[in-house]
């Protein structure tokens, strides 16, 4: 493995200063968050490895905050906290139930939000649940903040509409509303520490029995994660019955494009995404119908 120690890591103390540094130094720092991710692709990569912008002290970008409906969530807060937190249990419980996947226990101490969404896999497992709750993110720079919703952020694999001297400050969402169900799927090659070889996550509002409104986004099945959009309009004006719900998971074979790597094929990708959509609707179906 390839030794880091040539490069200098610049340890801001305060956000302001982080700033500062992110814009002296334009396109010349990547930062580092827990490093979870950016540590190894940096021992892995042919390339020089860039200097560092170490923001793992910031404690002012770790918070879960509930302000007027929204919830707010600062990008260094680490998955442990995420799933721990009352505020999402109840608010967001569909996020609760991804972070909870993230990792060993290690990596649920240590990897953060923030990380996750800019290290842009589209395996991540805290995007799906993300584009469901129809997040938006704010970018800092020294001149100001941009937000951006989650879904414009991803231009393509590991493509970001993230400007040099901007940092990841915040995610934000509406919370749930009392009609909203949500749920998480995960499936992986084994049953902890795994990457997903297809997740994905359902946020369904129902109104008097009938699907208002349906939002399914899927991960690892494509350059990006994708929203299930047939799928979608499948569910949407509907009450929830074992043949909406099959045909609404089969429809999902329209939004992917999963390739064939280690993990699996792509026809077993499509397969997995397929069940596991039936299984979750199925899942939620039970809860609505009661
Ligand atoms: C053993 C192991 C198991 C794992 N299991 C999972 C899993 O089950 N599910 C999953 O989704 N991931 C998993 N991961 C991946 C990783 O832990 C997560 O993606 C994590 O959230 C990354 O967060 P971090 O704080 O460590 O980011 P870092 O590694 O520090 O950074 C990741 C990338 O984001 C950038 N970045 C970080 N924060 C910011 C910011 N605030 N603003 C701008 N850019 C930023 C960095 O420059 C870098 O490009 C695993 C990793 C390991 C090593």
């Amino acid at each position: 493995m390839k030794s880091l120690s040539y490069i200098d890591v610049f340890t801001p103390k305060n956000l302001e200063e982080a700033l500062e540094l992110l814009d002296k130094h334009r396109g010349e720092l990547a930062v580092l968050a827990g490093g979870t991710d950016l540590i190894i692709q940096l021992r892995k990569s042919q390339q020089k490895a860039p200097n560092l912008l170490n923001i793992y002290m910031l404690d002012e970008l770790r918070y879960i905050k509930q302000d007027n409906g929204t919830i707010k969530i600062g990008a260094l807060t680490d998955f442990a906290t995420i799933t721990e937190s009352p505020i999402i249990q109840r608010h967001a419980p569909v996020l609760a139930e991804a972070a909870a996947t993230i990792g060993s226990v290690q990596i649920l101490n240590k990897a953060s939000i923030g990380g996750n969404i800019v290290n842009a896999s589209p395996a991540a497992d805290s995007l799906p649940a993300l584009y469901v709750l129809n997040a938006t993110l704010s970018l800092r720079s020294k001149t100001g903040t941009r937000k951006v919703a989650i879904e414009q952020f991803y231009k393509g694999y590991k493509k970001l509409d993230l400007q040099s001297g901007e940092l990841l400050t915040e995610v934000s969402f509406p919370a749930m509303k009392q009609n909203q169900i949500g749920m998480f799927f995960k499936h992986g090659l084994r049953q902890g520490d795994a990457i997903s070889v297809v997740n994905g996550a359902i946020l369904l509002e129902v109104l008097n029995g009938y699907v208002k409104d349906a939002r399914i986004a899927l991960g690892a099945v494509a350059p990006t994660v994708v929203r299930a959009t047939e799928s979608e309009k499948t569910l949407i004006g509907q009450r929830l019955s074992e043949d909406v719900i099959l045909k609404a998971a089969q429809a999902c074979l329209t939004s992917i494009s999963p390739i064939d790597d280690v993990r699996g094929s792509a026809s077993y990708r499509k397969e997995m995404c397929v069940n596991y959509l039936y299984m979750t609707l199925w899942q939620m179906m039970r809860m609505v119908n009661v």
